[in-house]
C-alpha cells in the first residue's frame, strides 16, 4: 500500500507531487487496508469438526489415531476469515484454538456428535475430524490391572455414531451444504464417490493418506468430489487447501 505523495508546495520551494500525505489521510488508508473487504460468508454459521477422537478403555488408556487436526483447524480459520461465524468441534489436538471461532473441545465420538447437534442450525458443516470407527463396548471405571501370568484383556468394540451421515440426514436441521472427507489408501476416487452417496453429504474432499506425510503432516493433495464431478487440486499446504475450500463454500452461497 502506498499513500501519497501529494501535490503541493514543498520545503525546497518547488511545487508538485512530493508532499507527505497528511496524518488523517495516512490513518484512513491504514484503517481501510486492515479492514477485511471480502466477507462473503458473513451471516453464515459454519460448523467444523477436527482432530481425532479418543475412545476410553479405562480412565488412563484410550484408542486414538494419528490425526493432527491441522486440516480441520485450517478450514475453521479460513471460513472465519471470510466472515463466517464458526463453531469448531475438536477432539484432543496439540494446536492452538484458531482466533475468532467458538470452540467446543471434546474427547470421544459420542461427545463430538452431541456437540455438533447442539451447534445446529448451521448453514454449512465440514466434517474433517478423524472420528474413531469403534469404541470399547464398556470402558472400565478403574485402571485395568496387569495380572502377572494372566492373558491380556480382550477389547470388545462397538461402532461409533457416524457424525457426517447423521448431520447429512438431520432433516429440516440439515445444513444446506455438508462436506465430508475421505482418507483412502486405494481406489481413492471411486471410494470417495461411493462415500458421498453413502453418507448423503454434498461434497467429499478426498485425499490419499498412503502418501508420506499426509496424516499429521502439513501438505495435502486432494480431489473435490461434488455432484458436478471430480476436481483434482494440486499438492497444496493444508492452509491453502482450506482457503480454496472456503472460497468454494463462499461461491456456493453467492
Ligand atoms: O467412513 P469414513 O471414516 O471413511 O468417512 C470419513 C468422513 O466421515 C470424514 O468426513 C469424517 O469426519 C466423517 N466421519 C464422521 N463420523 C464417523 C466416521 C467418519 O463424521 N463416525
Amino acid at each position: 500500500m502506498i499513500v501519497g505523495p501529494n501535490d503541493g508546495p514543498m520545503a525546497c520551494g518547488e511545487f508538485g507531487p512530493g508532499r507527505l500525505a497528511e496524518p488523517p489521510e495516512v490513518l484512513t488508508a491504514v484503517r481501510a487496508f486492515f479492514t477485511p473487504k471480502d466477507q462473503p460468508l458473513s451471516g453464515r454459521h459454519v460448523l467444523v469438526t477436527s482432530g481425532p477422537t479418543h475412545e476410553p478403555i479405562d480412565p488412563v488408556r484410550y484408542i486414538a489415531n494419528r490425526s493432527s487436526g491441522r486440516q480441520g483447524h485450517a478450514i475453521a480459520a479460513a471460513v472465519a476469515a471470510l466472515g463466517a461465524r464458526v463453531t469448531l468441534v475438536s477432539g484432543p489436538v496439540a494446536l492452538a484454538d484458531p482466533p475468532g471461532v467458538a470452540m467446543k473441545h471434546v474427547e470421544s465420538a459420542r461427545e463430538m456428535l452431541d456437540a455438533c447437534l447442539s451447534a445446529l442450525p448451521a448453514d454449512v458443516a465440514v466434517c474433517a475430524a478423524a472420528v474413531a470407527d469403534w469404541r470399547t463396548s464398556r470402558s472400565a471405571d478403574a485402571k485395568i490391572k496387569k495380572v502377572p501370568g494372566a492373558p491380556p484383556p480382550a477389547l470388545e468394540l462397538t461402532p461409533n455414531p457416524d457424525i457426517l451421515a447423521t448431520l447429512s440426514a438431520s432433516g429440516p436441521r440439515r445444513p444446506r451444504l455438508v462436506v465430508g472427507f475421505a482418507a483412502e489408501t486405494e481406489d481413492l476416487i471411486a471410494n470417495a464417490v461411493a462415500k458421498r452417496a453413502r453418507k448423503g453429504c454434498d461434497w467429499i474432499v478426498a485425499n490419499n493418506v498412503s502418501e508420506e506425510g499426509v496424516m499429521g503432516g502439513s501438505e495435502n493433495t486432494v480431489h473435490l468430489v461434488t455432484e458436478a464431478g471430480v476436481e483434482d487440486w494440486p499438492k497444496l499446504s493444508k492452509t491453502e487447501v482450506a482457503r480454496r475450500l472456503a472460497d468454494r463454500i463462499a461461491e456456493a452461497f453467492a
